[in-house]
């Protein structure tokens, strides 16, 4: 027997509806990639957001967008993307973020790999396209996200204004109602080895996880919040916060190519944010102004740290010293991104200070609507008593079965579960914790030593700025770790002084062999440390302890 309940397509657009109609008068502030002074702030309100996003439907279909074309943008977080974000899917087209921070070889791959029609671009890229716009073979369209006095002279074919575009159009539109299962966003992941692969997301699959996302213990998301997300919308729609702020009736503040503290923090303070989200190194630059400036976090509460594992003197600083709750996050592009999170639970609430913050280390506990469990080389799940590692598996509706235009390569295990990767335990009360991506585990005399766990506790020591641990070649143990540090201005350290430090931290037979300074650690265009290139820059070298 069958529900009787109505068949309602759960679509991306229903997010800004809801926004329009509940809470039409809810800012969005944005800086703008093309005003060169620091806060120069676009704001206006979600209904005027959901009428220019209607007006730019209407252009979409006027280019000739048709169900299943890719739209791609090309742009920093900025009231003109969220426009084109709801627009592009909302008409049926997908929306297909790039990373700008991508080679690009890469660029242009995953442009023509996605066969994008249209590109929707900030004016900061313009050069950058230029050079690429011979190799693009799919787009039809280059449209410059800027009102007319700021259009650039370009010598890029059939260009657009985008302010130009919206103002042909009057917004008396109304969505189509698509199904459900279409595809309505598209983000390539930077895998280390490989060509770049391409996550299909469907109106379905984000409309869930956004649902997931505002669930009380997630973001910590509610129509009186105030939210920047800082983590870009090229990296995973942003975590999913554009849809989630439309969804409840946050304030979304958007802060454009800026990412230095100073104007984060500037922000923070003018709109009075409550809420923000990004990956560690985004907060250690803001933990370093901090210190410096002797200045606090204003009205912060709650920040949401994932990307990439969060050092526990991180959380700890960010609790004690400045009263901000820190919600550590694990996710993947393949995940929509949020898989699981870090906030407290009953089974927590009558923890010491320091058990909590053990716990909070650990990357939190999955979001109602995705599954996680731990298996072994097997396939045999490994019970969950927080101590045995293996790989950590997910499946649910926000979980992706694929990657596009690879349909016949079935990702997932017999029983559904996609394999991320990572490697990871999981403790009774669910707290998971992520030891290493597997191919960074250091296999040393047959066991295994976390790189992660290792930077985590090296951050913790006042001269190290940013750690990274690789597993070198050793001819009695086969691999031994070696740590590259960053240190503070005129600071330094010694191999004797990290193992000092580490001590009582790590067990005594993961103590790096050797502690190299280095004048900086290599990042990903996600902002996580690249092991594939530190590995690279360190081809040549040799432990000093054989
Ligand atoms: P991406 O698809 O670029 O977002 O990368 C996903 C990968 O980032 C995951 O598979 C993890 O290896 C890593 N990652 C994400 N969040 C965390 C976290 N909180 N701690 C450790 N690793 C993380």
């Amino acid at each position: 027997m069958q529900g009787l309940m109505q068949d309602w397509p759960l679509l991306t657009t229903r997010f800004l509806t809801h926004a329009d109609i509940n809470h039409p008068t809810r800012e969005i502030v944005s800086m703008l990639p093309e005003k060169a002074e620091k806060l120069g702030q676009f704001r206006y309100t979600n209904a005027d957001m959901a009428q220019r996003a209607r007006q730019c439907g209407q252009a979409l279909e006027k280019l000739g967008v048709k169900l299943g074309d890719r739209i791609g943008t090309l742009a920093w977080n900025s009231h003109r993307h969220v426009e084109i974000w709801y627009a592009a899917s909302g008409v049926g087209g997908v929306t297909h973020t790039l990373n700008p921070r991508l080679f690009p070889e890469q660029l242009i791959y995953i442009m023509n790999h996605a066969e994008d029609k249209l590109l929707f671009l900030d004016i900061t890229f313009v050069p950058l396209i230029e050079k690429l716009a011979e190799h693009l073979n799919s787009i039809e369209h280059f449209v410059i996200m800027v009102g007319a006095d700021d259009m650039p002279e370009t010598s890029l074919p059939n260009v657009l204004c985008y302010e130009d575009l919206l103002a042909g159009e009057d917004g008396s539109y109304e969505w189509p109602e698509l199904d459900e299962n279409a595809a309505s966003g598209l983000c390539y992941t930077s895998g280390t080895t490989g060509n770049p692969k391409g996550v299909l997301y469907s109106h379905r699959s984000n409309y869930l996880h956004t649902m997931g996302a505002l669930s009380g213990d997630t973001l910590g998301i509610t129509s009186k919040t105030t939210i920047l997300p800082v983590v870009p919308m090229f990296h995973a729609n942003a975590w999913g916060i554009p849809y989630a702020t439309a969804g409840s009736g946050a304030k979304l503040v958007l802060n454009g190519p800026h990412h230095e503290p100073d104007i984060l923090h500037d922000l923070i303070i003018q709109e009075q944010v409550t809420v923000t989200a990004a990956v560690p190194t985004i907060w250690m630059g803001m933990l370093q102004y901090l210190e410096s400036t002797g200045k606090d976090m204003g009205k912060l509460k709650v920040v949401t740290i994932g990307g990439a594992a969060c050092p526990r003197s991180m959380i700890d600083t960010f609790q004690r010293k400045y009263g901000v709750r820190v919600n550590h996050a694990w996710g993947m592009t393949e995940t929509s991104p949020l898989g699981t999170i870090g906030s407290e639970n009953a089974y927590i609430e009558n923890f010491s200070e320091e058990e909590k913050l053990d716990i909070q280390c650990k990357q939190g506990r999955s979001i109602i609507g995705a599954e996680i469990c731990i298996k072994d080389d097997d396939g045999n799940i490994i019970p969950r008593d927080g101590e045995t590692s293996g790989r950590l598996m997910i499946r649910g509706p926000w979980v992706a079965k694929t990657y596009f235009k690879q349909d016949e390569e079935n990702m997932l295990d017999t029983e559904g579960w996609f394999d991320t990767g990572d490697v990871a335990c999981i403790g009774p009360s669910g707290y998971m914790h992520i030891t290493d991506r597997a191919k960074d585990v250091i296999k040393s005399g047959g066991e295994w030593i976390s790189s992660i766990d290792l930077e985590n506790a090296a951050v913790s020591h006042p001269n190290v700025t940013e750690a990274a641990v690789i597993g070198v070649y050793h001819p009695k143990w086969d691999e031994r770790p070696m740590m590259a540090v960053t240190v503070a201005d005129g600071a330094s350290i010694t191999t004797e002084e990290m193992h000092a430090h580490l001590t009582g931290q790590v067990a005594k037979w993961w103590l790096p062999d050797d502690v190299v300074i280095v004048d900086e650690i290599p990042h990903t265009a996600t902002g996580k440390i690249s092991k594939k290139d530190l590995r690279e820059q360190f081809t040549e070298y040799k432990l000093p302890t054989y």
